[in-house]
């Protein structure tokens, strides 16, 4: 069963629960505190951002070559990436390791390593570990991280109610931070999670009514697979432009090496770890401050298309040629 099918199944299998402001199918569950109707977060959704993630050798990186603390930073650092997901802060994080007896991975060294390796990616944030556990069996090593994230400034600010995937409309215009495509040659263990970029964003742009930010995603599985992600959520169509997308040098490098067009590899490589929002044009002068002033510089914000009431997903061409939404992209084939 495909990931996305089987997402689909779970979410079926899953009613509607009071203290559930946000379910599953976005970046971060939002669960409201006592189960109660949950203060407004500048008239938006509100409460405790929830997240847990799994990072497995010969999936997400390989010991043959990687070492624990590059794993370990990573397996931190993509449940972070959900925090940045939803322009949230992360407030902790738990950690679950399951070691291998033998091989690679095993022994005190590596597991100390590792969990130094955990604790350091978060506290680069501000977050503290507060707990987790450890297993040991004969299979490969599994590093599973859970992430609380919280709103920071309570309720009612600017910029304190949580984006998510389904806050785009008809006109909005689509931007993606970074550059895209090749994190396979490297980035995709030391890529930083854009957690202060969604901030400045949510603050200067605002979020929830009223706010500017519509809606937002971190871009894991590729732009291929997640645009049409946060188009689902929010019922609206899309026109990306091929000639604007942000080309990483690693996919041009890799183009060179495969002969696939660099800007295939930037659509659906995936392990982008950047963000895609859609943003009231409006607000798209806050937008361009906070990429040339503030946590956007040296990021970069490029608008890469614009959101239609419907009418599917299509990649235009720099005729104005309309094509057809590549659907390749990295769908993992076991979920959780
Ligand atoms: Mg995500």
């Amino acid at each position: 069963m495909r990931e996305n099918d089987f997402l689909a199944w779970i979410t079926a299998q899953t009613p509607a629960h009071p203290r559930v402001a946000v379910g599953i199918g976005d970046d971060m569950g939002v669960v409201r505190p006592g189960g109660g109707a949950g203060e407004a977060g500048g008239e938006g959704v509100a409460g405790v951002l929830l997240k847990i993630d799994q990072c497995l050798d010969r999936v997400h990186y390989d010991l043959r070559r990687h070492s624990a603390a590059e794993a370990g930073r990573k397996a931190v650092n993509r449940c972070l990436s959900d925090c940045a997901g939803m322009a949230c802060v992360p407030a902790a994080v738990m950690v679950a390791v399951t070691l291998p007896r033998n091989g690679e991975g095993s022994g005190e060294a590596f597991a100390k390593d590792l969990f130094l390796a955990c604790r350091d990616a978060a506290a680069a944030f501000d977050c503290p570990l507060v707990g987790g556990d450890t297993a040991t069996w004969d299979g490969p090593l599994a590093i599973t991280v859970a992430a609380m994230g919280e709103m920071p400034g309570g309720t009612g600010g600017k910029g304190a109610a949580p984006v998510l995937r389904s806050g785009a409309r008809a006109g909005d215009t689509l931007f993606v931070s970074g550059r895209l495509g090749g994190s396979i040659l490297g980035r995709h263990l030391t890529f930083e999670p854009r957690i202060r970029l969604a901030r400045a964003l949510a603050e200067a742009l605002g979020t929830g009514d009223g706010g500017g930010l519509h809606a937002l995603m971190d871009v894991s599985d590729g732009l291929a697979q997640d645009m049409p992600r946060l188009c689902a959520a929010s019922g609206v169509g899309a026109e990306v432009y091929a000639g604007r997308l942000p080309i990483h040098p690693d996919a041009e490098r890799l183009a060179g090496q495969d002969g696939m067009p660099a800007g295939l590899h930037a659509l659906a490589d995936g392990e982008d770890y950047e963000l895609l929002m859609a943003v009231d044009p409006e607000a798209v002068p806050e937008l361009i401050g906070v990429a040339e002033h503030g946590a956007g510089r040296g990021v970069g914000l490029t608008a890469i298309g614009t959101v239609t009431a419907g009418g599917g997903l299509a990649l235009v061409d720099e005729r104005g040629g309309r094509h057809g939404w590549p659907r390749a992209g990295w769908e993992h084939r076991s979920a959780g």
